[in-house]
């Protein structure tokens, strides 16, 4: 039996381990220096004002809702087709949640869906507060186009670009936050980078970064500038608002810092991957990934769409398996979950991510995929779909 080829895996360098027994040797292994300086080169390396480090995703997302002042009675939308942190993070401020159809190139928000939407909740009063634009794949989403109708309907927006590290959007880095109020990142080891468990926000809003810092830390400050009382004295702080403890380790953020120097080195990687797979692919029953011009992809996934439907999908994803090839699916769509049915959402709300979650298998795809692997999934598909 040949090896397993997982769909994803991350790549730790000796100069990553290094700069993490640094910090393990140093006085602060958190709330120390290296945090600091992750944010500081992140937010460099997207074109940002501000970024601000926490222990996931997960939180920063639920840290960027806080900040946006998300709550009871307003309503978050997003796509359906992502993990399902992109929606919980409405969930824990007490507001509602609603899904808006994707592309069916891109698998990303579809932006004539979403005006469609936009004109009939205007009607009803209903409009979302916030919209979470989130980047499948690594591949942007349509932001100046969503950028213009959260003008126009006032809304606020999050770009989920955990996928996305590295992407760009008309030449500039996705997380500048040009056609959006907060970028979240996520490092988690499937992703473009990793710092094992962590996230991060960017924005170049001083109030939003605000809220976010002090929201990862049990909504606790110690500015002299921001207290709300007199400081009595030199331990004095106030917990001003309800956070938690989302912080980021100088541990993990120094293996963040190490990644960092790399995201094009893997993006080009992941490049000559897709490469690959495009050419042995293109005569196969598959629909392949869609490209967007002006729009690099940072390429965390290899998603293709199998002819035939679920029936046949499932056999060859099984089969696959068997094989000891790692496919995947991303994603069932989010309002299918048992949760959010007993919420009231029921199957046929977004028929496009429905269409893509029968068809969909995500082939394994990371820069240090070997040629010989790669040659074993083309050769398998290749058979299986003879
Ligand atoms: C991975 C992921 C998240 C959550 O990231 P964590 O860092 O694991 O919390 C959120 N949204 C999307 C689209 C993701 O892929």
């Amino acid at each position: 039996m040949s090896q397993y080829i997982p769909y994803g895996r991350q790549d730790v360098t000796e100069d990553d381990i290094d700069a993490v027994i640094r910090v393990l040797r140093s006085d602060f292994l958190t709330q120390g220096p290296v945090v600091p300086e992750f944010e500081s080169a992140l937010a460099r390396f997207v074109g940002a004002r501000h970024a601000v480090a926490m222990n996931s995703a997960t939180s920063a997302l639920h840290a960027a809702c806080h900040a946006l002042e998300l709550g009871p009675g307003d309503v978050l939308w997003t796509s359906p087709n992502t993990f399902v942190a992109s929606s919980n993070c409405a969930l824990y401020c007490g507001a509602s949640v609603d899904f808006v159809d994707i592309e069916p190139d891109t698998y990303n928000l579809s932006v004539d869906a979403l005006r469609d939407r936009l004109a009939q909740a205007a009607r009803d009063g209903r409009l979302p507060k916030v919209v979470v634009a989130v980047h499948f794949a690594g591949l942007s989403c349509d932001m100046a186009g969503i950028a213009a109708l959260a003008r126009e309907y006032g809304f606020r927006v999050i770009e989920d670009a955990s996928h996305a590290i590295g992407a760009t959007y008309d030449g500039e880095r996705v997380g500048n936050c040009r056609h959006s109020d907060i970028t979240v990142f996520s490092f988690h080891p499937v992703k473009i980078i990793t710092t094992a468990e962590g996230g991060i926000a960017t924005t170049d809003d001083e109030t939003l970064k605000a809220r976010m810092e002090q929201f990862r830390s049990h909504g606790i400050t110690r500015e002299p500038e921001r207290l709300e009382g007199d400081s009595p004295g030199a331990w004095y702080y106030e917990q001003q608002v309800l956070g938690f403890n989302y912080r980021m380790t100088d541990i993990h953020a120094a293996l963040g810092v190490s990644q960092l120097s790399r995201v094009d080195e893997y993006i080009e990687g992941r490049e000559q991957v897709r490469a690959r797979y495009d050419e042995a692919l293109a005569n196969l029953p598959l629909q392949l990934p869609a490209k967007r011009e002006s729009r690099r992809s940072a390429l965390h996934l290899y998603p293709v769409l199998v002819d035939g439907g679920d029936t046949r999908r499932n056999r060859l994803f099984d089969e696959l398996r068997r094989r000891g090839v790692g496919v995947n699916l991303h994603y069932i769509p989010v309002y299918l979950q048992p949760y959010y049915r007993r919420l009231g959402f029921r199957p046929g709300h977004c028929p496009v991510a429905e269409w893509y979650y029968d068809r969909a298998l995500s082939l394994p795809m990371f820069p240090r995929i070997l040629p010989g692997e790669q040659d074993r999934v083309i050769r398998d598909l290749g058979e299986l779909l003879a």
